[in-house]
């Protein structure tokens, strides 16, 4: 037998003793407040369906719509045969919602990360990034071959100094998650902007966390800020809030012009679906309609908060519906997780080294999707598994 791959089975059998080995559940029902696992029904609280919008009746209803007319697939890549009008037209609404000069859909969030950052930025450049910026964005930039400075944790402070210690440089670029994934916390953007502008440095986004979640009905980060017109690059997903799958990049319309040339997996790779598409155009239509669903989505999250503050449980830094619940150790996190799911609630444990050793945690994700019954059995169950394993009294 050959051991060309005897490897990755010591490497596996070390994860799993180390209790690093992530275990992916199969949910047999659609992506909603409560999801089917194993033929039970769990109350869900892992998803980054923050509005309600991956079985929302209308995009259901807009896909089936967009594939009687359009078919399901787009085809080729966009610049040889695979731009539909159906494209064009999110496009055109992504940027109308969020105010930006122009917008330019992508396959995936990560897709944006990795088109945008090395079609800016090369060898010789400088990119000053967050510590604890997303994975595509680091793999953007270490796609660039542009040099990577990273600055600490949400400090414009710092970010100042070392952009001012920084001599021999190309073209420069500043980026930073919007939302951070994990504690829930909001980049300072209108301070980094300020750098980026007295230093006259391109400054990118990628608030794949805030976008339909921030700003006014969910405009994203740059609203939020009221920033319009002094980000030079808005990165987005459409897999999070809109409920679809999808990235986009809003900004200056010379950036987007750029992009349809120079990024990588807009050419050599083929363009969102179209039922995806239409969807998410779809999804832009009801939140230009109505604040309804990013209102309940932020006061579902303050009563959640609120909650297992009142019962004693730690927070964290959390800004945003992502409330992580503290617990230290990661063998404590994967127990609460495991008796969460006995009592019919899905949570996720997150451990090392997605976050530091010692800062174990149960990362809820609020959802514009759960009731208020939903909620108050949710925040019962918290109190009844925190007391049995001692987290709380
Ligand atoms: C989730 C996420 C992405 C990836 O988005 P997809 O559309 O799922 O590929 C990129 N950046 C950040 C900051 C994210 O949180």
């Amino acid at each position: 037998m050959s051991n060309k791959t005897e490897w990755i089975l010591e490497e596996i059998a070390g994860l799993k003793q180390a209790g690093l080995y992530t275990t992916i559940r199969t949910i047999d029902s659609p992506m909603d407040a409560w999801v089917t696992i194993d033929g039970r029904e769990l109350l869900n609280f892992c998803a980054n369906n923050y509005l309600g919008l991956a079985n929302h009746p209308r995009l259901r209803v807009a896909a089936q719509e967009a594939i009687n007319s359009f078919g399901v697939g787009p085809g080729a890549v966009r610049t040889i045969a695979g731009t539909m009008s159906l494209h064009i037209q999110l496009e055109q609404r992504l940027a109308e919602f969020k105010r930006a000069e122009a917008c330019i859909s992508f396959q995936s969030g990560f897709c944006a990360n990795l088109a945008t950052i090395p079609a800016l930025v090369g060898k010789g450049d400088v990119i000053f990034s967050d510590e604890l910026n997303h994975a595509s964005i680091i793999d953007g930039c270490r796609l660039s071959r542009a040099n990577v400075v990273r600055y600490n944790h949400n400090d414009p402070a710092d970010l100042r100094r070392k952009v001012a210690e920084t001599k021999d440089f190309g073209r420069r670029l500043i980026v930073t998650d919007g939302v951070f994934s994990m504690d829930g916390d909001i980049a300072p953007l209108d301070e980094i902007c300020l750098v980026a502008e007295e230093n006259d440095i391109l400054i990118m986004v990628d608030d794949a966390h805030g976008e339909g979640v921030l700003g006014k009905g969910g405009r994203g980060i740059v609203d939020h800020f009221d920033l319009h017109g002094r980000v030079d690059v808005e990165v987005g997903t459409l897999s999070k809030a809109f409920g679809v799958v999808g990235g986009m990049v809003a900004g200056k319309q010379v950036i987007v012009d750029w992009l349809r040339q120079r990024g990588r997996p807009f050419l050599f790779s083929s363009a969102m679906t179209v039922p995806d598409t239409a969807a998410c155009i779809e999804a832009v239509n009801l939140l230009e309609e109505s604040t309804e669903l990013v209102d309940r989505l932020w006061e579902n999250a303050a009563i959640f908060r609120d909650g297992l503050q009142i019962m004693g449980f730690d927070t964290g830094f959390s800004q945003t519906p992502i409330v992580p619940v503290m617990l230290g150790e990661a063998p404590l996190a994967q127990d609460f997780s495991h008796q969460l799911l006995k009592n019919g609630i899905f949570a996720m444990a997150i451990g090392f080294p997605t976050v530091p050793r010692g800062k174990a945690r149960i990362r809820v994700m609020n959802s514009a999707a759960h009731s208020s019954a939903d909620l108050e059995e949710a925040l019962d169950i918290f109190g009844k598994v925190g007391r049995a394993l001692g987290v709380i009294s």
